[in-house]
C-alpha cells in the first residue's frame, strides 16, 4: 500500500479544498511560520483516526474545523481524504469481514469528516466504517499507530525519552505487530466474554439442578406409582372377579334356603298357631276344673247337711225309743220319769266316761280305766237313784215328748230324703264333668303334641334364622367391601377398573389365596399413596422442559468451552507468534540502528536491548513483560544517559532509531515535521543521507525549513496564507525542474 494523495477541506487553516500529491519519494513542504504546514501533518493524523485533540493542538473536536477569517466564513465541518494505492495488494487472509471486501480494490479512499458537535464519520470507498475498522486498515497497511510515522514538530526524541514499555509499543507498531496485538486483545476480550458466558451457563445449570433433581425424583415416584397402579389393576381384576362369583353363589344359596326375613314370616305364623293352641287348651281346662270344684264344694255341703240330718234323726229316734220305753215302763208300773234334758245330760256324761274308759283300755292304763269304771258306776247310780224318785205325773209329758220327737223324726226323714236326692243329682253333674274332662284331656294331649312339634320346629327355625342372619351379615359386609374397593380402584386406577369382567385374571394370581391378594392390594395402595405426587401431568411436562433446557445448556456449555479452547489456542499462537516476531524484529531493528548510529556518530555504538520487566497488577499478580532499552555510547564521550545528550545528539539518535524501525517493516509513508530543526549543517547532511535511504522504502512528507533537507525532496510544496486568510499550496516539482534544466 502506498499513499497517493491527500485532500483537505475545512480543516484548520485549509478552508478550501486542497490536494497534496504525495506520489513522490520525498515530498517537501515549506513555507513561513504559521502558514499551515503543520496543519497538513495534523490533517494526516486526523484522517488516520487520531483521537487526541492535544496532539492536534486543540481542545475539542470542533477546534479542527476552519474558524473563519476576515474574508471567509467559519465552516461547520472539516474533512480529510487520503487516497491509498493498493495495486500491490497485501496478504488479505488475516483481514476482518468488514475490511476484506475492500482490500481487493486497487485504490482505497479513506476519509474522515468531523462536525461542529465533535462527532466524526469514517468512510472507506464511500461506505461508512468504524474507527476500529480504520485502525485495522492502518495496521494492515503497516501504518499502525502514528507514533513513528508522523513525527510532530519537536517530538522526534519522544521515543528516546519514553519508558521501555512505551518504547516497546512504538517498536511493535513499527514492526507491524499492531494487527497481531489487536487480534490478541480481541481474542482475550472474547475469551473473557466466553468465560463469563461459561460462568453464566454453569450458574444457570447449578441453579436449575436442585429443581431438576427434585423433578426427577418426582417423576421417578410417578413412574413407580404407575407400575404400582398397573399391579393394583391386575390384583383388582383377580380379586373382584373371584369375589363377585363367590358373592353371587352365596346370594343364590341364601335365596334358595330362604332369607332370614322369609324365615321370620314362617316363625311368626308358627308362633301365632302356637298362641291359638295354648289359649284354647287353658280356657277349656280352667272352665271344667272350676265347675267341678264348685260342684264338689256344693256336694261336700250337701253331704254334711245330710249327715247332720241323719245324726239328728238317729238321736231323735233314740230319744223316741227312750221316751217310748219310759212310757211303757210307766205303764207296767215301773215307769221311770225322765226329762229330755236329764236324758241328754246323762247321755253326755256316759259318752264321756265310756270314751275315757276306751282310751285307758287302749293304752292299757288299768288304773285310769278303773277310775272311769268307778265314775261310770257313780253315773249309773245317780241316774237310777233319780228314777227311783221319778215323777209319775210326767206320763203325760212323756207322751207329748214322744209326739214331738216323732214329729221331728218325720221332718228330718223328709229332709234327709230331699238331701239324698240332691246328692244324687249333684253326683251326676260331677260325673258328667269328669267324662267331659276325660275327653278334653285326650284332645289336649294331641294339642300338646302338636305344640311340641311346632315349638321344636320354631327352635330349629330360630337357629336357622340366626345362622342365616350371620350369613346375610357376612354377605352384606363382603358386598360393601367389594363395592368400596371397586370405587377406590376407580379413584386410584381409573374407570378401566370397572371393566374387570372383560379381563381374565393374571396367571400369577390365579392360585393366590384371597386374603393374600387383599393384603397385596393394601400394600399397593399404601405405596401409591406414599408415592403420591399432585399434578402428575404438569410435573412430567415441567421435568421434560427443565431437562431439555438443562441439556440445551449442557450443549451450549460444550460449544462455549470448545470456543474457549480454540480461543486459548489462538491466544497462545498469537502470543508465541508476537513474541517471536517481536524478538526477531528487535534484533533486526537493533542491527540497522547500529549501522545508522555508526554512520551518524562515527566510532559510536548503539543497540537495542530487550528487557524482561516484572509487572504487578492491582490484585498482586506478577507477570513478565517485555521492554526496550536503548544502549548507546557516543565516540569519545562517557555519558551514556540519553537525557544528558545535547538536543542535536538526541535528534540524531532518535532519527537513527526511527529510520531503523521504519526500514524493517517500511510504512507506506512517513511525515517528518521539522525533525531536522535542531541539526547543524553537517548533521543536516547526514540527516539528508538517511532520508534518502528511508525514501527507498517509504514515501516521505517532510516539513522543513532546512535547505539541505529541501535538496533531497523530489516535490516541494510551498504553503502560504492567502489574501482571504486561508492556507494555500504552491507546488514545485524538482524532478521535473531538474529534467527541464538538463
Ligand atoms: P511554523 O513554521 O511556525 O511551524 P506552520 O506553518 O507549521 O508554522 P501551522 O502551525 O501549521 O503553521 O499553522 C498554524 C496556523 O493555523 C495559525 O496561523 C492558526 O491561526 C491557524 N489555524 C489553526 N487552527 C485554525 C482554525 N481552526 N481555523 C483557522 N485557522 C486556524
Amino acid at each position: 500500500m502506498r499513499l497517493s494523495h491527500i485532500t483537505i477541506q475545512g480543516f484548520k487553516s485549509f478552508a478550501k479544498k486542497t490536494t497534496l500529491d504525495v506520489t513522490h519519494q520525498v515530498t517537501g513542504v515549506v513555507g513561513p511560520n504559521g502558514s499551515g504546514k503543520s496543519n497538513i501533518a495534523e490533517a494526516i493524523r486526523f484522517v488516520l483516526g487520531e483521537q487526541s485533540m492535544k496532539s492536534m493542538r486543540g481542545k475539542i473536536g470542533a477546534d479542527v474545523i476552519f474558524k473563519g477569517s476576515e474574508h471567509l466564513s467559519p465552516l461547520s465541518r472539516a474533512s480529510v481524504m487520503m487516497v491509498i494505492d493498493n495495486k500491490d495488494k497485501g496478504d488479505v487472509a488475516h483481514a476482518s469481514e468488514t475490511l476484506a471486501p475492500y482490500l481487493v480494490y486497487d485504490e482505497l479512499t479513506l476519509s474522515r469528516v468531523i462536525y461542529a458537535d465533535g462527532t466524526s464519520d469514517y468512510m472507506l470507498n464511500d461506505a461508512k466504517i468504524r474507527l476500529k475498522d480504520v485502525q485495522e486498515l492502518l495496521s494492515f497497511a503497516g501504518i499502525g499507530g502514528s507514533a513513528h510515522t508522523i513525527i510532530n514538530q519537536g517530538e522526534a526524541d519522544r521515543i528516546l525519552l519514553a519508558n521501555p514499555r512505551d518504547r516497546k509499543e512504538v517498536l511493535e507498531d513499527a514492526l507491524g505487530l499492531r494487527m497481531y496485538h489487536m487480534r490478541l486483545n480481541e481474542s482475550k476480550r472474547k475469551l473473557e466474554r466466553v468465560k463469563t458466558h461459561v460462568h453464566e451457563v454453569e450458574l444457570l445449570r447449578k441453579e436449575i439442578k436442585p429443581h431438576l433433581d427434585h423433578l426427577k425424583r418426582q417423576v421417578d415416584k410417578i413412574e413407580a406409582a404407575s407400575e404400582e397402579r398397573n399391579k393394583l389393576h391386575a390384583l383388582l381384576i383377580a380379586y373382584l372377579t373371584r369375589e363377585e362369583n363367590e358373592l353371587q353363589a352365596l346370594d343364590e344359596r341364601i335365596r334358595e334356603e330362604g332369607s332370614s326375613a322369609s324365615l321370620i314370616l314362617i316363625t311368626d305364623s308358627i308362633q301365632k298357631e302356637l298362641r291359638v293352641l295354648k289359649d284354647s287348651t287353658s280356657t277349656t281346662q280352667v272352665t271344667s276344673t272350676s265347675e267341678k270344684h264348685t260342684l264338689q264344694t256344693e256336694m261336700r255341703g250337701l253331704l254334711e247337711r245330710r249327715d247332720q240330718v241323719t245324726k239328728t234323726l238317729g238321736r231323735l229316734e233314740a230319744e223316741k225309743a227312750y221316751l217310748e220305753k219310759e212310757f211303757s215302763r210307766d205303764v207296767e208300773g215301773k215307769a221311770v220319769t225322765l226329762t229330755h234334758e236329764k236324758w241328754t245330760t246323762t247321755q253326755t256324761l256316759f259318752s264321756h266316761e265310756i270314751g275315757a274308759l276306751e282310751s285307758a283300755l287302749t293304752a292299757s292304763d288299768i288304773q285310769k280305766a278303773s277310775t272311769h269304771v268307778e265314775g261310770l258306776k257313780h253315773e249309773v247310780n245317780e241316774f237310777f237313784g233319780a228314777q227311783d224318785k221319778g215323777d209319775v205325773t210326767k206320763k203325760e209329758s212323756l207322751k207329748r215328748d214322744i209326739e214331738t220327737v216323732t214329729q221331728a223324726i218325720v221332718e228330718h226323714e223328709q229332709k234327709e230324703q230331699t238331701l239324698s236326692r240332691d246328692v244324687v243329682v249333684l253326683q251326676e253333674k260331677i260325673d258328667a264333668i269328669d267324662v267331659h274332662a276325660q275327653t278334653s284331656l285326650q284332645s289336649r294331649h294331641e294339642e300338646e303334641k302338636k305344640v311340641m312339634t311346632l315349638q321344636s320346629k320354631l327352635r330349629e327355625l330360630e337357629s336357622t334364622i340366626a345362622l342365616r342372619r350371620q350369613e346375610e351379615g357376612e354377605f352384606s359386609l363382603r358386598k360393601q367391601h367389594f363395592e368400596a374397593l371397586r370405587e377406590e380402584g376407580v379413584l386410584i386406577v381409573g374407570r378401566v377398573v370397572l371393566e374387570y369382567k372383560d379381563h381374565s385374571p393374571e396367571e400369577r394370581f390365579r392360585d393366590t389365596p384371597k386374603p393374600d391378594i387383599l393384603r397385596a392390594i393394601e400394600r399397593c395402595k399404601l405405596r401409591i399413596e406414599e408415592a403420591g405426587v399432585p399434578n402428575r401431568e404438569e410435573v412430567i411436562a415441567e421435568y421434560a422442559s427443565t431437562r431439555e433446557r438443562d441439556e440445551y445448556l449442557a450443549r451450549e456449555l460444550t460449544d462455549i468451552k470448545d470456543s474457549e479452547e480454540k480461543l486459548l489456542t489462538l491466544i497462545d499462537e498469537l502470543t508465541t507468534s508476537l513474541e517471536e516476531r517481536f524478538s526477531k524484529g528487535v534484533e533486526e531493528v537493533s542491527k540497522v540502528f547500529s549501522e545508522f548510529f555508526g554512520e551518524v556518530f562515527v566510532g559510536g555504538k548503539g543497540k537495542l536491548v530487550l528487557l524482561q520487566l516484572t509487572k504487578i497488577d492491582d490484585e498482586g499478580n506478577q507477570t513478565i513483560e517485555q521492554g526496550i532499552d536503548i544502549d548507546v555510547s557516543l565516540p569519545n564521550k562517557k555519558v551514556k544517559e540519553i537525557t544528558m545528550f545535547s538536543g542535536g545528539e538526541r535528534a540524531l539518535v532518535s532519527i537513527a532509531l526511527l529510520f531503523a524501525m521504519s526500514s524493517i517493516t517500511p510504512p507506506p509513508f512517513m511525515v517528518l515535521d521539522e525533525t531536522d530543526a535542531p541539526l547543524d549543517e553537517s548533521n543536516a547532511r547526514k540527516y539528508g543521507v538517511m532520508l534518502k535511504r528511508l525514501a527507498e522504502k517509504s514515501k516521505l512528507l517532510v516539513i522543513t525549513h532546512n535547505r539541505e533537507t529541501m535538496n533531497h525532496c523530489d516535490m516541494l510544496y510551498g504553503v502560504t496564507i492567502g489574501v482571504d486568510g486561508g492556507s494555500k499550496l504552491l507546488s514545485i516539482n524538482f524532478k521535473e525542474a531538474e529534467n527541464y534544466s538538463k
